[in-house]
């Protein structure tokens, strides 16, 4: 049987060691680390089609979401496909929505009392109207996470946490602890880590580090319900499905007088509720080849500020805050796939769409091998 080894045990690890396994290849997984703590486990945990570009993009989104409810009915994780709501507050952002919905049935534009009425979370002040999509979907990363690694136990997976990867050779991968696993195909999905496994090559690609902040709230009270992930003006600016609305670019030019510091922090917004009662919210981006330890409370007031805007929450105390990292490209892709050698797939800057796009990038690893 054809060996595949997979490192790193993140979204796309496991992606692509649970479709090869499915596909017939005997399959090793090796992590560093005691169990994940990168960036599949920081997210928030949102499976995200709207912000994908339309066409093939978006295609691989709703292929992800299929897997990632079939995999949650198997592996027994919480998913709740809710759908996001996009909040319009300013009349470019309403315009932008108005664009992003006209020729597709999939998004329903909702006026102001329409939206209060279904959502009474949104913040009413100043509120135009709304978009609802009902494709996205809400998982809970860390317990998401665990799951697929026990449920790749299941399947056969032989999986080596504790266990990093120090050197690629032409057909065997070594371990710090001077094991060799041999491959017939090697994935590479290492994360942020660029500097340990082909360097060269990612220094080639155009890609750069970015940290994001993140916070959780505590469990809100019993019976509050978001009732779908919520995003306002701020998103229609960052997500390339936004891009070419004709409104976007006069949007982010009243955004970033009007908000000249979120610009600068690179912050906009997402709430979304996990199964605890909690919500997850953030982010900001900041760009460096390496960042301090410590994380910036003005930003995270950014976040809180730019949130209060358009939800109104029973309780906003936070009760964890921590931040995460992501390699993101350049040029603009939303997934870069190299190929150091032609036996070796490394995966890498997913950005902010590894969670979504990650199954679909597997389906396609794995069906170009030749066992
Ligand atoms: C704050 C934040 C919010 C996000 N929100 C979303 C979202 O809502 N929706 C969405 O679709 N995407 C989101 N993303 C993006 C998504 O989380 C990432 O694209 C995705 O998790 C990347 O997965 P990964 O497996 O490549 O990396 P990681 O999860 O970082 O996993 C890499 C693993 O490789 C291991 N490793 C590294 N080097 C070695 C080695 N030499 N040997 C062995 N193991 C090694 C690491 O220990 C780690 O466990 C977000 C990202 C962040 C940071």
């Amino acid at each position: 049987m054809p060996h595949a080894v997979i490192i790193g045990s993140g979204i796309i690890g496991l992606s692509h060691a649970i479709t090869a396994k499915e596909r017939g290849w005997q399959v090793t997984l090796l992590e560093r680390d005691g169990r994940a703590l990168g960036a599949s486990v920081r997210n928030f945990g949102t499976l995200w089609p709207i912000g994908c570009a339309f066409g093939p993009e978006r295609e691989q989104a709703l292929f992800g979401l299929r897997r990632w409810k079939e995999l949650a009915a198997r592996a027994g994780f919480w998913i709740r496909p809710q759908g996001s709501l996009s909040l319009a507050y300013r009349e470019e952002a309403w315009a932008v929505l108005n664009e992003f919905a006209s020729g597709s049935g999939e998004f329903a534009l909702l006026d102001r009392a329409e939206t209060l009425q279904r959502f009474p979370a949104a913040n009413p002040d100043g509120l135009r109207g709304a978009l609802f999509s009902a494709a996205e979907t809400v998982v809970h990363p860390p317990s998401a996470n665990a799951a697929l690694v026990s449920y790749a136990r299941e399947l056969g997976i032989e999986m080596h946490f504790g266990t990093p990867v120090i050197r690629v050779h032409d057909d065997a991968v070594e371990t710090s602890d001077g094991q060799r696993f041999a491959f017939d195909r090697l994935v590479i999905a290492a994360g942020d880590d660029m500097r340990l496994l082909f360097p060269q090559e990612l220094a080639a690609a155009q890609i750069y580090r970015c940290r994001l902040q993140m916070m959780r709230t505590v469990p809100q009270p019993t019976g509050f319900d978001l009732g779908a992930i919520l995003v306002s003006d701020l998103t229609l600016c960052h997500y390339p499905a936004f891009r070419d609305c004709p409104s976007t670019p006069k949007l982010r030019s009243r955004l970033e007088v009007e908000l000249p510091q979120h610009k600068e922090w690179g912050v906009h917004v997402i709430a979304a509720q996990h199964h605890d009662g909690t919500l997850t919210l953030g982010d900001s981006h900041e760009y460096a080849a390496d960042f301090a330890p410590d994380s910036h409370a003005e930003v995270d007031e950014l976040i809180l500020d730019a949130l209060r805007g358009f939800v109104c929450l029973p309780d906003l105390r936070i009760a964890q805050r921590w931040h995460g990292i992501y390699l993101k490209s350049k040029i603009g892709q939303t997934q870069v796939v190299l190929h150091p050698r032609e036996n070796v797939t490394m995966v890498t800057a997913m950005g902010g769409l590894g969670m979504t796009l990650s199954w679909g990038l597997a389906e396609k690893t794995i069906s170009d091998w030749q066992p």
